[in-house]
């Protein structure tokens, strides 16, 4: 960072008639995605964040005489990047768990476990996160006597990559918070069970039984957590994220960092669910932090589960399982009544929803009630939108509702997604060009840890819906395929606007806040496979760096 002052005489004069030192970047080449300037040279902002212009930089060095000048070396500057759809608090535990992803076989899951089990104390549970059967050469949902031989006493716990599965040894079974044989099953999920004995696999609603078992995690352990992945989210050039998820507890550990200024990113935060979080903005208010990095007004619920583990309600059955059309985790009925709450305390509302069932079941219930007089600029948000029958896709633009969508959720699916639902569904499936095509906002995100954090990961797949080999060639359906500005689009201004902020960010215009991302490459300018390549080199929040510098 160069200082440059212009003679006392001007510092002083600035100083007294503005109060306001202003910095001036320039040598940029700024992607604004502002309609009205779409490009630019310089950016300047005031010592409060905010933008006070955009344009070249001679035009801003005449308007501001006194200024901090930054040089960007011509690196592009996009604004910053909005993860739309991410579980924070779930990142910074994932770091402090066994990271199953990517293990191509069983036999290579336990070595993982067993090299973690090494930094454990001796009565710990033993956590991990990440596996995938499709993955192994089997493909079959694995057992608990699996994991046994390696681990007969310590309880184990394994998350499914999608959060929608657990893999529990004999130790853990044993400690569920109920018996587990027999044939009973618990409301919206599914224990797996050979006989009458649990096989070691629980699907959705039945995790809770296990997890209700495993220590809990200390308000200590959620702020180092919460701390870890902000930092790690503002390293890979985030300056906001959507948290699909935070208890009343986390928000308490969210407004102490927030008051201590240890916030590097924007958290907008949904409620998880209608519990005592949503409670509290029924009875209090929408809740804002005054630094400006904390928000909660929202509400997240869930409409069915996830489409790896078979949990996602769809119309029909499977394709690859006759006889199972997945679940629907909320019954109608108490899906209904939490989104009226919702919408009599003026909370957003955004629904997880999966299959084509689940979808439509959510549209049912958002239907009346956007179309009740009165209902107002709410912006009802559908996270995932996954798998939606074709004539569906027109009811979220007539009804207004956000599309919160995923792009390596598909490149991540595509080997198997196709066999869950068939070619005739698989249409309205990852369908990001439909839902843009007939006037949806699509706002885009990771939903991390389940995918990686990295947002140019994210623009890679909304771009080429290729893997990281280039594979397949062409593209997974590449008719749907967005352009790259498109998908900044959706990572910047559009998340912005599923936030209630693009008021406040999502572009580069005068009266924003200073919010940008500094990239090593030009994310419109050139190959989709350069995306791979490109890294945020700095992070802005309020016009002060988060990461990296300039
Ligand atoms: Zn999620």
């Amino acid at each position: 960072m160069v200082r440059i002052a212009c003679g006392m005489v001007a510092l002083a004069w600035v100083g007294a008639a503005h109060g306001a030192e202003v910095t001036l970047l320039s040598n940029a080449r700024v992607i604004t995605m502002d309609s009205a300037r779409p490009y630019a040279s310089a950016l300047a902002w005031d010592d409060g964040g905010r933008i006070v212009g955009v344009g070249d930089a001679d035009e801003l060095r005449r308007r501001h005489a006194d200024h901090v000048a930054l040089d960007a070396g011509g690196r592009v500057v996009v604004p910053g990047l909005i993860d739309a759809h991410g579980h924070v608090l779930g990142l910074g535990l994932t770091l402090d768990q066994a990271d199953l992803v990517g293990t191509s076989s069983k036999a290579e899951v336990i070595e993982r476990l067993q090299a973690f089990e090494k930094t454990l104390p001796a009565d710990a549970w033993l956590l991990g996160r990440g596996w995938d059967q499709n993955d192994w050469p089997e493909k079959v949902f694995p057992t608990a006597v699996d994991l046994d031989a390696a681990f007969p006493k310590r309880p184990v716990w394994l998350q499914r990559v999608d959060g929608h599965a657990g893999w529990a040894n004999s130790a853990a079974l044993k400690l569920a918070t109920r018996d587990l044989a027999g044939d009973w099953q618990p409301g919206g999920g599914k224990i797996l069970r050979e006989g009458t004995q649990p096989s070691g696999v629980l699907i959705d609603g039945a995790m809770n039984l296990i997890e209700g078992a495993v220590p809990s995690i200390s308000p200590a352990m959620t702020e180092r957590a919460l701390d870890v992945a902000m930092r790690k989210a503002a390293s890979l050039g985030l300056t906001g994220v959507h948290d699909a998820g935070v208890s009343r507890a986390e928000l308490a550990v969210y407004r102490k960092l927030a008051d201590a200024g240890r916030m590097p990113i924007r958290v907008y935060a949904m409620a998880d669910g209608d519990g005592a979080a949503v409670d509290d903005l029924c009875a209090n208010g929408l809740y804002h932090h005054e630094g400006g990095r904390l928000t909660m007004r929202a509400v997240k619920l869930y409409a069915d589960g996830a489409l790896g583990s078979r949990g996602a309600a769809l119309l029909a059955d499977y394709s690859d399982d006759a006889g199972n059309r997945g679940l629907l985790v909320t019954e109608p009925e108490a899906l209904g009544a939490a989104i009226a709450k919702a919408q009599r305390c003026k909370v957003q509302v955004a629904v997880h929803a999966i299959g084509d069932r689940g979808n439509r079941a959510v549209l049912d219930a958002f239907a009346p009630r956007l179309r009740a007089a009165g209902a107002g600029d709410v912006r009802w948000r559908i996270e995932h939108a996954q798998v939606v029958a074709l004539e569906d896709i027109a009811r979220f633009a007539a009804l207004r509702v956000i599309a919160s969508m995923q792009p390596t959720h598909a490149t991540s699916d595509m080997p198997w997604a196709e066999a869950r639902v068939g070619a005739a569904r698989i249409v309205g499936g990852y369908a990001w060009r439909r839902f843009r095509d007939a006037g949806v906002v699509v706002a885009f995100g990771s939903d991390f840890p389940v995918e990686a954090v990295d947002p140019l990961l994210g623009l890679y797949a909304a771009v080429t819906r290729q893997d990281a080999d280039g594979a397949p060639a062409g593209g997974w359906y590449p008719d749907q395929r967005v352009t790259a500005w498109e998908a900044l689009r959706g990572f910047t201004l559009d998340a912005a606007y599923a936030a209630f902020m693009d008021d406040e960010v999502g572009s580069l215009a005068v009266g924003k806040r200073a919010d940008f991302t500094v990239l090593s490459r030009d994310p419109l300018r050139e190959e989709p496979r350069a995306l791979l390549q490109t890294r945020a080199i700095a992070t802005y929040v309020d016009g002060k760096s988060t990461h990296g510098a300039l």
